[in-house]
């Protein structure tokens, strides 16, 4: 098995058509694509000296290169190692050093931070497009390097929300269910179809650049490299039949753009990696149609769990509309997802427990990390450190990471349903809602709130909302106003660095629940 046939094989059967375009522009077709994958193939083991199963990290923005050297890694039998491109040195320097990786192939800008790391055992930084790497590629071109099922592909860092970025171990195996995993549940591409990326390639969006590749599709960078709404629009009207994978937050600010025009070819928006809000939803679905489909997935079972179809987006008729819009949808086609107690055990529909998956797509493992992979893989069942329930046709519904529900007076508050009443209030931009340590209840509910521009939503309106739509005890015992959200380079919301911010706070909350 590899994952680069799928490139060697469409360079045979449809040498000219586009694989690769920045911009407007097709910059690589599959003919010319497999040709450089495989001289890079030669070039990373025959000139580097790199051995079979070697680590090769990525530090690259949304550039063309990023498909040559992804499946130029995986034609030679090495494995990726794909770092966002926003991460801070020592988050480089910890990716380089925990993986291994002895060489770092990388944007331009980025090759002298990555070299400045100072990351133990890294040989070589090469940035796309210099000399150096077009060396690389210029030497004789490569067999392609049959590997095991179970060979590593791509070692995924997590985000980092809940503590120092793991390596998932995701196998060729892993990638190629992933990959059917799309065709079955979201679109059948082919030819003539097109994806944009607009997120990280080190991430969703990367992962999605397999089935589009896999499928003979083109793969096209914005010129801005990332997420630039008007360009985005711009993209969408020059290139036929276009998808993309979006985080809710660029959904939100698609949806918002006042600009727009013309989104006849749009095809797929697939979003997921965080809560969609069941009001954003609805604003989209206005704006686009049901041409919207949600994933939920992690690193440790990469853009595979749960989908809510485009036919679910549409039903509005349906009596459980907004329930399923605010799920995650059904069990994906190569999975089974359960939701289970503390010991394992099934729990039925309607109870609330952690959320479990077993299937092709479930990582090896964490690289090097034995305990933690004990902690996360079951007899093959992943606990995937989500709480929620599944209903009785099997949508499931996130409540909360596991690690975020507040437990106050010994019952369980779920963040999430909190921010989804104070969402509603009028002025509201963003909000989170975390637990703060509190002596005679354990914890209690603190609300941080980011208003929109002009307004001021006050501590009095939105407690109002809360008596009106939930439970009492569930209510934020303190609001904080903040300007802004600290979040990571995906756009996540770091609930660890607010409950530092509120730890490190002077007033002590004496409020009961
Ligand atoms: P870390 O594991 O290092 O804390 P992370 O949680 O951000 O980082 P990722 O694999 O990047 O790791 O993100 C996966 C998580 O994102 C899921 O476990 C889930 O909590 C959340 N998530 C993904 N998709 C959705 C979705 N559609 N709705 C709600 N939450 C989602």
């Amino acid at each position: 098995m590899t994952l680069a046939a799928w490139v060697a094989r469409a360079g045979r059967a449809r040498p000219g058509s586009p694989a690769v375009g920045l911009g407007g522009e097709t910059v690589l077709t599959y003919g010319a694509l497999a040709d450089r994958v495989a001289r890079l193939a030669g070039g990373l083991r025959d000139r580097l000296g790199l051995a079979a199963g070697e680590r090769v990290a990525l530090a690259m923005a949304n550039v063309p290169a990023y498909a040559e050297v992804l499946f130029g890694i995986w034609h030679a039998g090495l494995s990726a190692v794909p770092m966002n491109a926003k991460l801070h040195q020592s988050e480089f320097r910890h990716i380089l050093e925990d993986s291994g990786a002895r060489v770092c192939l990388a944007t331009e800008g980025l090759a002298a931070t990555v070299a400045e790391a100072g990351a133990d055992g890294l040989d070589h930084v090469i940035a796309a497009g210099s000399a150096d790497y077009e060396a690389l590629v210029a030497g004789a071109p490569r067999d392609l390097e049959i590997v095991a099922p179970d060979a590593l592909a791509w070692l995924f860092y997590t985000s980092g929300t809940t503590g120092r970025p793991k390596g998932a171990m995701l196998t060729h195996r892993n990638l190629t269910a992933m990959t059917l995993n799309y065709f079955a549940d979201f679109d059948r591409i082919g030819p003539g179809d097109t994806i944009l990326h607009a997120a990280p390639l080190s991430h969703g969006s990367g992962l999605w650049m397999l089935p589009h590749v896999a499928a003979g599709a083109v793969n096209v960078m914005p010129e801005s490299g990332g997420f630039d709404a008007d360009e985005i629009y711009s993209l969408i009207a020059r290139w036929p039949r276009v998808s993309m994978f979006a985080a809710p937050t660029m959904v939100r600010r698609l949806t918002v753009h006042p600009g727009g025009g013309d989104t006849a070819n749009l095809k797929l928006v697939t979003y997921g990696g965080g809560p969609m809000y069941v009001e954003d939803a609805v604003a989209a679905l206005d704006r686009f149609g049901p041409r919207l489909a949600q994933l939920y997935g992690q690193g440790e079972s990469p853009m595979t769990i749960t989908h809510l179809s485009p036919e679910d987006h549409a039903a509005r008729d349906h009596p459980s509309w907004r329930d399923r819009l605010a799920s995650v949808g059904v069990a994906d086609s190569v999975v089974q997802v359960r939701v289970v107690d503390g010991d394992g055990r099934p729990l039925g529909p309607g109870e609330k427990g952690e959320v479990a998956v077993f299937g092709d797509t479930v990582m090896a493992g964490y690289w090097r990390n034995a305990e933690a992979t004990a902690r996360t893989l079951r007899d093959g069942w992943l606990l995937t450190g989500d709480v929620g329930h599944l209903d009785e046709d099997g949508y499931l519904t996130l409540t909360d990471r596991s690690k975020d529900v507040i437990i106050s007076g010994g019952t369980n508050i779920y963040p999430r349903e909190v921010e989804e009443v104070l969402l509603a209030a009028p002025g509201v931009a963003e909000v989170s809602v975390i637990g703060r340590p509190h002596a005679d209840w354990g914890e209690i509910v603190v609300a941080y709130v980011v208003a929109e521009p002009g307004a001021t939503p006050h501590e009095g309106m939105l407690d109002r909302l809360c008596l009106e739509r939930m439970a009492r005890f569930k209510r934020p015992k303190r609001y904080r106003f903040v300007d802004a959200l600290p979040k990571n380079n995906y756009g996540k919301v770091l609930k660890t660095a607010l409950r530092e911010m509120e730890a490190a706070r002077e007033d002590s909350p004496a409020a009961a629940p």
